[in-house]
């Protein structure tokens, strides 16, 4: 295994978000770095996808910025492999800026994407912007209240009135995604590419199956559902407090 050198060069800021940084170009990695500590961040940097996706896990990083091509594999599949266990906002590094690169990373669940050569200031408007969109609270962050249905999305744990509901990773997944656009119809296909990192353009029926198993443990009626509605051939709608009284 090779060394992992965590900070490779003086850090300035001990607190501030923590970026990890997966680029094997030591032109780009080394200023980029410095910049980014220059600007508030913390950083890691891993020089193949391996340590992409060793310290990711060991040290669950705010953002990461993901170059496509790797000496050790392809940023695509790093990419898959951090989604599936993991929400962190991913923005993606390439050479290539054509529609189908673009349109590939963002199935696989990156959250934006940059082209080579980009410029640092660039770049770090990108990150203040997944960080402020994908607004992960921190343990003392906000809770998400919709009906009577709360979500704490940093703890990843979700209460019906008093009563702790207890879900599966996938499940509080689709919640949370069903609860932040509350009041909206999310279409399938939305849900299965944000909360499964398949392709969704075969069957959709992983997704029935869990809306299932959610729906139970909320205490739904699925033939007159108060939080679920089905909207047959497009998708689901979690109802907010309005919605029951129209
Ligand atoms: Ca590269």
């Amino acid at each position: 295994m090779s060394e992992i050198s965590l900070n490779p060069y003086p850090a300035v800021a001990a607190r501030g978000p923590f970026v990890l940084l997966v680029e094997d170009e030591q032109s780009i990695a080394e200023p980029f770095t410095h910049a980014l500590q220059r600007a508030g961040f913390r950083t890691a940097l891993a020089r193949t996808a391996g340590e992409a996706i060793s310290l990711t896990s060991e040290h669950a990083p705010d953002v990461i910025l993901l170059d496509l091509a790797l000496p050790d594999g392809d940023g695509r599949d790093v990419c898959r492999r951090i989604r599936h266990d993991s929400s962190v906002p991913i923005i993606m590094i390439t050479a290539s800026g054509t529609v189908t690169d673009r349109v590939v990373g963002l199935e696989l669940g990156a959250d934006d994407y940059v082209v080579k050569p980009f410029s640092t200031a660039e770049v770090i408007a990108r990150i203040r912007a997944v960080l402020r969109r994908g607004q992960r609270p921190s343990a003392d962050g906000e809770h998400l209240r919709v009906q009577d249905v709360r979500i704490d999305p940093g703890g990843r744990r979700a209460w019906r009135g008093e009563d702790e509901i207890e879900l599966t990773r996938k499940e509080f997944d689709l919640l949370l995604r069903l609860a932040r656009e509350a009041g909206r119809v999310v279409p399938r296909e939305e849900l299965m590419s944000d909360v499964w990192d398949m392709n969704w353009f075969g069957s959709t029926k992983t997704l029935d199956v869990h809306i299932g198993w959610l729906r139970r443990k909320l205490g739904d009626d699925s033939g007159d559902p108060t939080y679920i509605r089905t909207v047959r051939g497009v998708g689901f709608c979690f109802a907010t407090e309005h919605d029951q009284f129209q």
